[in-house]
C-alpha cells in the first residue's frame, strides 16, 4: 500500500484532526511523541547505530516507553516496540483482565525520514496485546508523522482470539 503523506506534529490543525480520528487527546499525542523521541536516547544500538524509541498509551493515561536493545549476537536484539510493550506488561501497567489498563495507542520514533514502521515481528507482537483498531503513530526525525491501524499494518493476522480456549479440544 502507498503510505499516507506525513503530517507535521507542530501543526495544531493536523494533530487535532488525527486525534479526533484515533480517539486520543492532543496532550496524549504529544506525550506519546515526546516519550518515544526521548526514549531513543536510551537505546543500546552499538551495531546498527539506528536508534528507535517507542511509547505506549494505556487507557488510564499512563505512558510506558522503551528503546531498541541490540546484542553482539545480532538476532538476539530487541526492537523498541517489544521492549516498551514488555515493560508495560511486566510492570503491571497492562493487564489482560482490566479494561482500564488496555493499550490505546503506540508511537514509534526514529532518526530517519520518512517515518519508519514497526518490523514484521513487532507487528505480530503488538497483535498479542492490542485491538486491530489500535493506532500506530510513526514519527520521523523531524517529528512528522503518519498513523496506520494495526490491521492496516498486519492484515489477515493471527492472534490470541484464534486459538481454542484453554481446556478445549486441541488446547494445551
Ligand atoms: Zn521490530
Amino acid at each position: 500500500m502507498t503510505p499516507p503523506e506525513a503530517q507535521s506534529s507542530s501543526s495544531d490543525v493536523a494533530v487535532s484532526s488525527t486525534c479526533g480520528k484515533i480517539n486520543i487527546s492532543p496532550e496524549e499525542f504529544h506525550e506519546l511523541r515526546a516519550s518515544a523521541s526521548a526514549a531513543k536516547a536510551t537505546a543500546h544500538c552499538p551495531y546498527s547505530r539506528f536508534r528507535v524509541g517507542a511509547a505506549v498509551l494505556v487507557a488510564n493515561g499512563s505512558v510506558v516507553a522503551g528503546a531498541n536493545v541490540e546484542n553482539a549476537s545480532y538476532p538476539v536484539g530487541l526492537c523498541a516496540e517489544r521492549v516498551a510493550l514488555s515493560k508495560a506488561v511486566t510492570d503491571g501497567t497492562w493487564s489482560a483482565s482490566s479494561s482500564t489498563s488496555a493499550f490505546r495507542a503506540i508511537a514509534v520514533s526514529t532518526d530517519i525520514s520518512p517515518p519508519a514502521s514497526p518490523c514484521g515481528m513487532c507487528r505480530q507482537f503488538i497483535r498479542e496485546f492490542c485491538p486491530l483498531s489500535m493506532p500506530v503513530i510513526m514519527f520521523d526525525k523531524n517529528d512528522e508523522y503518519v498513523v496506520l491501524t494495526l490491521e492496516e499494518l498486519l492484515p489477515m493476522s493471527f492472534g490470541p482470539d484464534q486459538l481454542p480456549p484453554a481446556g478445549a479440544p486441541g488446547a494445551p
